[in-house]
């Protein structure tokens, strides 16, 4: 027998017509690619999101076809999002800071018809426009005024693509398992690979995110995801800020210290959320400036480890609280979040902060497990390291055209490629990309685990720990560290500093100074790049013998 509950598609447009319905007046605060502040309301946004709507379906876009956006966040791609997926289509984000061939193979692989650009991106398209095979048209993200010449085919400013429609516009009904999104891998291996989402998977992660041991956002809320939004979708902010009626900050081009400080003061943020190198980015500059944080309550901090010196500054310091959180692009991006249980609140604050290291407790809508490399399931003990599988309502069941084949196991896990722990009370601990792991005499080093260690030193601006082949022991790990500007780090220093910190057989046989650390294109070290950067590098312990 089936129930009779009303049977209504879990669409994308329906976030935006709560928003403006319920939320209108909610604002959409942008840091200009123009320059100044452009702001609004959820209710314009509605209509321009409409008109976007209307726009592609004049210029002959259906369901399933693929439209690109190189995009900063901005209330225009915030628009954009809504516009292109309401009618059916979906929206493709690509990352800009991606090396020229990967834009072009991610370009050519989705089939891309039209590529939303902003401004600072044209120079970047013109150089390989030529070998994007599939798009029609160009559309620069301005208006005409702004609007600079280009040799780009068929090239129009946004606003009078726009501005042509009158926004009278219904959102069309269709099967929430319709693709929605597309955003591929950063990949560091192989091709990109791409994450096809549907409404369905958007809507329920969108819930997801907003409950209260998630990020919590709520209508009181001001928000800004300095995480774009073609980094796994801004991790969902965007359609959580309409979900709730939370206002909605976009930083745009900026995102160092000084201008983020003063977009949350400015504009009261309470929730922020990115990945740890913007944190220090703004760590650092509080401390230069000696200038305050406003009314910022929490910071999501995730895409790479949090580490403990970073946590402890946040909330001592600033009295911020951290919300430490794991995820992947294959999950919507969402998996775990540091939030307490009650049998964790009784700890000390120390205790309190080494916990809230770890990458947190499963969102519900995700299962998560360790399993050996055989596939047994691992005890939850928090000691115990294996690879960690999930799968649930946003992780994906494969990649788009098939990328890679199979990406499940029978029982519909997804391998997620990371090493991790999990303790009694259900927290989980990334120790390390099951690549980047540390193998020692038999034994797994956590390079996440030695980089936290280190970074809580006072002259060290960041930190990345790589193994070194080793005859003896297989692998070693050699720590790169950035100094603090002006500060000199010795190795004998970091070392009597790491001591009662890390096991002794954990200890770095060497510990090497440079000026920066290779990133990946979502802000990540790229260790990749950093281990052929050392590849003739000869330990200490292996030149003494
Ligand atoms: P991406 O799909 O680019 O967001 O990358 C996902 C990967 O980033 C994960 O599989 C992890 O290896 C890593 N990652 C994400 N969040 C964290 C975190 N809080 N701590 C450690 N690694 C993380």
């Amino acid at each position: 027998m089936k129930g009779l509950m009303q049977d209504r598609p879990l669409l994308i447009s329906h976030l935006i017509e709560h928003a403006a319905t319920y939320h209108g007046t909610s604002e959409i605060v942008t840091l200009a690619v123009e320059g100044g502040k452009h702001r609004y309301t959820n209710a314009d946004c509605r209509i321009r999101s409409k008109k976007v709507a209307q726009a592609m379906e004049r210029l002959g876009m259906g369901i399933g076809d693929r439209i690109a956006t190189l995009a900063l966040n901005t209330y225009r791609h915030v628009e954009l999002w809504y516009g292109i997926a309401g009618m059916g289509a979906v929206a493709h984000t690509i990352n800009p800071r991606l090396f020229a061939e990967q834009i072009i193979f991610i370009a050519n692989h989705a089939e891309d018809r039209i590529l939303f650009l902003d401004l600072p991106f044209i120079p970047l398209i013109e150089a390989v426009a030529d070998h994007l095979k599939t798009i029609e048209r160009y559309v620069i993200l301005t208006d005409d005024a702004h609007m600079p010449e280009t040799q780009l085919a068929n090239a129009v400013s946004y606003e009078s693509l726009i501005e042509a429609e009158d926004g009278d516009y219904q959102w069309p009904e269709f099967d929430e398992c319709t693709a929605s999104g597309l955003c591929y891998t950063s990949g560091t291996t192989g091709d990109p690979k791409g994450v096809l989402y549907s409404h369905r998977s958007t809507v329920l992660h969108t819930f997801a995110c907003a409950l209260t041991d998630t990020l919590a956002i709520s209508a009181k809320d001001t928000v800004l995801p300095i995480v774009p939004m073609f980094h796994a979708s801004a991790w969902g902010i965007p359609y959580a800020t309409c979900a709730t009626g939370a206002k909605l900050v976009m930083p745009g081009l900026h995102h160092d210290g000084e201008s983020l400080q003063k977009l949350i003061t400015s504009e009261g943020v309470t929730m922020t959320a990115g990945v740890p190198t913007v944190w220090l980015m703004l760590l650092n500059y509080l401390e230069q400036s000696g200038t305050g944080i406003g009314c910022l309550e929490r910071v999501l901090i995730g895409g790479a480890a949090a580490p403990e010196s970073m946590i402890e500054a946040f909330e001592k310091k600033h009295d911020v609280r951290v919300f430490h959180a794991w995820g992947m692009t294959e999950m919507s991006p969402l998996g775990t979040v540091n939030t307490p249980v009650r049998a964790t609140l009784g700890l000390s604050g120390e205790q309190q902060i080494a916990l809230k290291s770890k990458q947190g407790r499963t969102v519900y809508g995700v299962e998560m497990k360790i399993t050996d490399d055989q596939g047994a399931d691992l005890p939850w003990d928090g000691r115990t390291f294996g690879n960690l599988k999930v799968r649930g309502w946003w992780v994906a069941q494969a990649y788009f055209r098939g990328a890679g084949g199979s990406i499940t196991d029978e029982d519909g896990w997804f391998d997620t490629g990371d090493v991790a722990t999990i303790d009694e009370h259900g927290f989980m601990q990334i120790t390390d990309r099951s690549k980047d792991v540390i193998k020692s005499g038999g034994e797994w080093i956590s390079s996440i685990e030695l980089e936290s260690a280190a970074m809580a030193h006072l002259d060290v601006a960041e930190a990345a720990v790589i193994g070194i082949p080793h005859p003896k022991w297989d692998e070693r790990p050699l720590l790169v560290i950035v100094p603090k500007e002006g500060a000199t780090v010795t190795k004998q220093g970091m070392l009597d500093f790491l001591e009662d910190k890390v096991a002794k057989w954990w200890l770095p046989d060497d510990v090497a100074c440079v000026t920066e650390l290779p990133h990946t294109a979502t802000g990540k070290v790229h260790k990749m790049t950093l281990r052929k950067q050392f590849k003739d590098y000869t330990l200490p312990t292996v030149r003494e013998g």
